[in-house]
């Protein structure tokens, strides 16, 4: 098990709400529970809170979210937190949510696969497009954690580094762009000579330091303990450039699986789970918000997603306790 730093402390092993996905959604679910006075954990597979965001795009500009023109992916998952923090939140992370049965008295109980249970009044299931494993690279995998790297949590970690980023995607060409002024060096290798980034992007990579090599992929990679060099094979001309490198970032796409969730006996149709304008799921005291609802008019955004954990914490609360309302008043009611 591996409680979160944002942890605090003791076990949860029965709350009033389990949020299963601390991205965008399950994050303000788990603020809307406290403002309802429940207690909550928010469980993710992932060892970081803030779901697609903080794994794909966390130095990402976001322009779409309601009163901020522009914030990072990064910041807006700070502000999310903090959001919640005044709640006490438990924060189960690196723990993947398997099981789901219900107790006699009706509670909810959801095995994980560190081992817990979670007994919980309500569940929300803020899953996203499920559990994501990056796609490896398959010429560097003994290097994990010892130079080669799938995300890019932590800027600060390259600097100083001579760092290769494999791809040619968005994630690619932003971790190359705010990479470029605190690495050593940053060569950008990709297979086509056509890119998926936003063009925009891609054009400020051209006109940097950034060295990019096109029609190219790792054919090896080195070193005693840490990744020190990586060899490129040119597919054109079929010849081997060898460079330095410290850091290798493989920004190859995922797969996305929604896992265990598929056998919890909700209505599931083309990966998503279909839910009821209250956020319930088919299976009684499960809810569900954000990318991985479905319903007639669904639009994936991380604004909607906010929308629908409020509506679902709100459902869920009335129907725990029969003398609460849906309508919970408003925040600004609960100002000292
Ligand atoms: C490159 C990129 C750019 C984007 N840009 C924008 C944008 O500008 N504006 C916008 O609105 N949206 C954008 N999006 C989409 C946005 O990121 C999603 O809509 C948002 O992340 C959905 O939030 P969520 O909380 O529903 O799910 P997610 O962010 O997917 O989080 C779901 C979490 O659930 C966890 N999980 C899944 N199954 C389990 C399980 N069984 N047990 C435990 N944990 C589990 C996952 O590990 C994950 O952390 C972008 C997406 C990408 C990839």
């Amino acid at each position: 098990m591996n409680e979160s730093p944002h942890a605090s402390t003791g076990t949860a092993r029965e709350v009033d709400i389990l949020v299963v996905g601390a991205g965008p959604a399950g994050l303000f679910a788990a603020y809307y529970a406290g403002f309802r006075g429940l207690r909550v954990a928010v469980m993710d597979a992932l060892s970081e809170p803030g779901g697609q965001v903080s794994a794909m795009y966390p130095e990402k500009s976001i322009l779409d979210i309601a009163g901020f023109p522009a914030v990072k992916g990064r910041e807006l998952i700070d502000r999310l937190l903090a959001q919640a923090a005044p709640y006490d939140p438990v924060y189960l992370l690196g723990e993947q949510a398997q099981t789901l049965d219900h107790a006699a008295d009706g509670r909810v109980v959801v095995g994980t696969s560190t081992g817990r249970t979670v007994t919980a009044g309500a569940v929300v299931v803020t899953g996203g497009i499920g559990t994501f494993t990056p796609r490896p690279l398959a010429e560097g995998v003994d290097f994990l954690d010892r130079g080669l790297s799938y995300f890019v949590p932590d800027l600060s970690a390259h600097a100083g580094r001579d760092v290769v980023i494999v791809g040619g995607g968005d994630s690619a060409f932003d971790w190359a762009v705010h990479l470029e002024p605190i690495a050593a060096s940053v060569t950008l290798v990709h297979r086509r000579d056509r890119f998926r980034a936003h063009g925009a992007t891609v054009a400020r990579v051209r006109d940097s330091s950034v060295r990019v090599l096109v029609n190219a992929d790792v054919a090896a990679v080195r070193g005693n303990g840490w990744i020190s060099e990586v060899d490129i094979h040119h597919r054109v001309d079929k010849t081997i450039t060898t460079v330095p490198a410290q850091s290798v970032i493989a920004a190859l796409g995922f797969t996305a699986d929604l896992g265990p969730m598929t056998d919890w006996g909700m209505r599931i149709e083309s990966r998503h789970i279909v839910v009821d304008s209250r956020m319930r799921t088919t299976v009684p005291r499960v809810y569900a918000a954000g990318d991985i609802t479905d319903y007639p008019g669904k639009v994936r955004l991380i604004a909607v997603g906010f929308g629908e954990a409020a509506t679902a914490v709100n459902n869920a609360a009335a129907a725990l306790d029969p003398d609460a309302e849906i309508f919970p008043g408003h925040s600004t009611e609960q100002e000292n």
